[in-house]
């Protein structure tokens, strides 16, 4: 079935580019970046170079002024050689908005050029370890004291939290109003007061460097302070559109992959003298497969159609989040099972796969939350 998005020769001709750096540049070293643990810096000073980092960002700010498109074909194309555990696409597209949006001026030319560049990583730090689904239960505080605010408290599962060299931290500016008393603030690296932990070691996504971050009487100008104080969960609640809308691409893309190397496998394995792509079951199963895929790819073209139109999609990317994910899941683990024992072997691409979809109904709000708020947009 045809695409419905409007993608141009242009748009074409980036993927083209970004489709041969994935290939030539990432994966060759992917299964290194996963053994060590972390992505190096370089890599993503390297898409830096090559202009696929923020490219939607003003060219005054260093970017090209791109459209979303350019976004979506970035993160697919990470996502058709299995490239999850590398978080670019938060940097560019979940983390980056957060300062282009409420940043001021001064704020936008002093950080924006060198997230573009690839000179710093940025990380968006919400999750505290009694506050996950339920953020606006956060504890870390920012206490204004001269030309300063003083930052204390914790931070956990923070995404790029090792090599983030700015980080856009949620913290209670205003305790007692609850969510109505959150700020954003941009931590710098090197800032007095502020410590990571150790790289939370998880079952999959080895790569993707997860930490916790430590504040300890963290003294952050005011001039860090993002956008206006006590308004920070309105700011966190407009961007989570586009970050839960980025998953649905990801997970999406990550979904037809699986579908295609189990394609080619099932039709190279022979058993009882015939190909596995010849049994009823193989067939019903891809069958099933394939139309739940294809459900996946009308309705997320359809949301990013409607999300580049500047419209309030939250009921349906809460659905797409929600239902894309389990989908994902759903499909990784029908299609391992027809790689039979190979696909429980790290050497086929179908195992990782498997289970880095795996955290994908967790992060970036859980399956649950999602109907939450598909709930409530139900008038329930
Ligand atoms: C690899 C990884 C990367 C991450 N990256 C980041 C990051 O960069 N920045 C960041 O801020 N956070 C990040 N997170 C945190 C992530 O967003 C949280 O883990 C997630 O929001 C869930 O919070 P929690 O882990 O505290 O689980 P909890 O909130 O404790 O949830 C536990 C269970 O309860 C369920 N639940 C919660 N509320 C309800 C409810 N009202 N009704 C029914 N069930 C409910 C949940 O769905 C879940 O099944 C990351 C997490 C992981 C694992």
């Amino acid at each position: 079935m045809e695409r419905i998005l409007p993608f141009t020769e242009e748009h074409e001709m980036f993927r083209k580019a970004i489709r041969s750096y994935v290939e030539n540049e990432i994966v060759p070293q992917y299964d290194k970046w996963e053994e060590e643990g972390i992505v190096p810096r370089e890599a993503f000073k390297s898409m830096g170079n090559y202009g696929f980092l923020c490219p939607w960002l003003e060219e005054k700010h260093g970017g090209a002024g791109a459209d979303f498109l350019y976004s979506v074909i970035s993160c697919e194309e990470f996502g058709r050689k299995s490239i999850v555990g590398f978080f670019a696409f938060l940097h560019s597209d979940i983390a980056a908005p957060y300062i282009a949006s409420y940043g001021t001026e001064e704020q936008k030319q002093k950080w924006l050029p060198d997230c573009a560049s690839g000179d710093k990583i940025l990380a968006v730090a919400m999750t505290e370890p009694e506050a996950g689904s339920d953020l606006a239960a956060m504890r870390t505080t920012a206490v204004r004291d001269g030309g300063d605010y003083v930052l204390n408290g914790s931070k956990t599962f923070i995404s790029n939290g090792i090599l983030a060299d700015l980080i856009i931290v949620a913290a209670k500016t205003d305790p007692a109003a609850g969510s109505k008393g959150i700020s954003l603030f941009v931590v710098e690296r090197g800032m007095p007061g502020f410590e990571r932990g150790k790289r939370i070691p998880k079952i999959g996504m080895h790569c993707q460097d997860t930490a916790e971050l430590f504040f300890d009487n963290c003294r952050v100008p005011a001039g860090n302070l993002l956008g206006r104080e006590n308004e920070g969960f309105i700011y966190l609640m407009e961007k989570l559109q586009q970050e839960r809308l980025m998953a649905a691409i990801l997970n999406q893309s990550l979904a037809e992959r699986c579908l295609e190397i189990t394609l080619d496998y099932v039709k190279e394995r022979k058993l009882f003298g015939k190909s596995l792509s010849k049994f009823q079951n193989t067939q019903f199963t891809l069958a099933e497969v394939a139309t739940e895929i294809q459900l996946g790819r009308s309705f997320v073209d359809a949301l990013i159609l409607q999300h580049m139109e500047g419209k309030n999609v939250i009921q349906g990317v809460s659905m797409a989040k929600y239902w894309v994910c389990e989908m994902l899941n759903r499909v990784a683990t029908r299609c391992l099972q027809l790689f039979g024992g190979y696909g429980y072997c790290k050497e086929y691409e179908i195992s990782r796969l498997f289970v880095d979809a795996r955290v994908q109904t967790i992060y970036a709000g859980t399956s649950e939350v999602m109907k939450l708020i598909i709930s409530r947009g139900l008038g329930l």
